[in-house]
């Protein structure tokens, strides 16, 4: 009994109905009467596939949603303001989103929660730390691809950019973070996380100019939420172990 299953679900299903045939007819008739029921759980699959297929693209650290936040252990987070924004509306309003806090308070958790949401919605999106932003640009001039490589970075739906402060980035980094937000200014979406206040830019940016024009335009239209408890990863040490625990 020759049989093709290379093509997919419904060139399976039509050859167990042939074979079905064969069989018997009760056979058959339960596969006609299943048909369309196995042939949607196939086009489950496949948009399961799918989906892992642009997550993974994403290019995110981990994959959580705020199913898996604990809102209990940050109650500074303004839960109806987190759960509006994964409604993607900012996204539709091309503003940007800045985390702020220290390290462990449910950033990146955030971030990445509302990029899953906007992967989801089939929105372009991908999540990049800065100092790998930053020198990826930086290689990306020197082997004269810059444009290229902006305009890759420029035309994503969502951009987040992870740990801004952690490490300082220099002069040439600076400024082409700043033609970056420049361009995605009033036209793309862009979260930040960051551990130090945006006041504290200019030092993370070596120049308060450049500093205070990429906040400028990062916040011209944003949402910035500030978490001020103590780290998640450090929920079960006691709390005098907590203070000065690392990113
Ligand atoms: P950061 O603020 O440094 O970016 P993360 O968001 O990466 O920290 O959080 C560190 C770890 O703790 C991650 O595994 C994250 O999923 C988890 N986490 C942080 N806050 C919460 C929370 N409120 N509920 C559940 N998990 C959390
Ligand atoms: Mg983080």
């Amino acid at each position: 009994m020759g049989c093709f299953y290379g093509s997919g679900i419904n060139d399976l299903l039509a050859c167990m109905y042939d074979a079905a045939v064969r069989l018997g007819g009760v056979a058959a008739e339960w596969l006609t009467d299943n048909m369309s029921a196995i042939a949607a759980v196939g086009g489950d699959g496949r948009r399961a596939r799918d989906l892992d297929r642009r997550v993974e693209k994403a290019n995110f650290p981990y994959v959580k949603t705020l199913a898996d936040f604990d809102w209990s252990f940050q109650p500074s987070i303004d839960r109806p303001v987190v759960e509006e924004l994964a409604s993607l509306g900012f996204l539709e309003r091309r503003e940007n989103v800045v985390l702020v806090g220290s390290p462990g308070v449910g950033k990146t958790h955030i971030a990445v929660a509302l990029g899953v949401e906007a992967v989801r919605a089939r929105k372009l999106t991908y999540f990049v730390d800065c100092q790998r932003l930053v020198g990826d640009l930086k290689r990306a001039a020197e082997k004269g691809a810059l444009e290229r490589r902006m305009r890759f970075y420029a035309h994503l739906s969502l951009l987040i950019v992870d740990e801004v402060g952690y490490l300082e980035v220099d002069k040439e980094g600076a400024d082409l973070l700043f033609q970056l937000v420049s361009r995605r200014y009033e036209r793309r979406s862009t979260i930040v996380t960051t551990n130090v206040g945006i006041g504290a830019w200019a030092k993370v940016f070596g120049d308060p100019v450049v500093a205070s024009a990429i906040a400028d335009r990062l916040c011209h239209h944003c949402t910035v939420l500030k978490i001020t408890e103590r780290s998640y990863r450090t929920k079960d040490l006691a709390p005098d172990r907590d203070a000065g625990s690392g990113a």
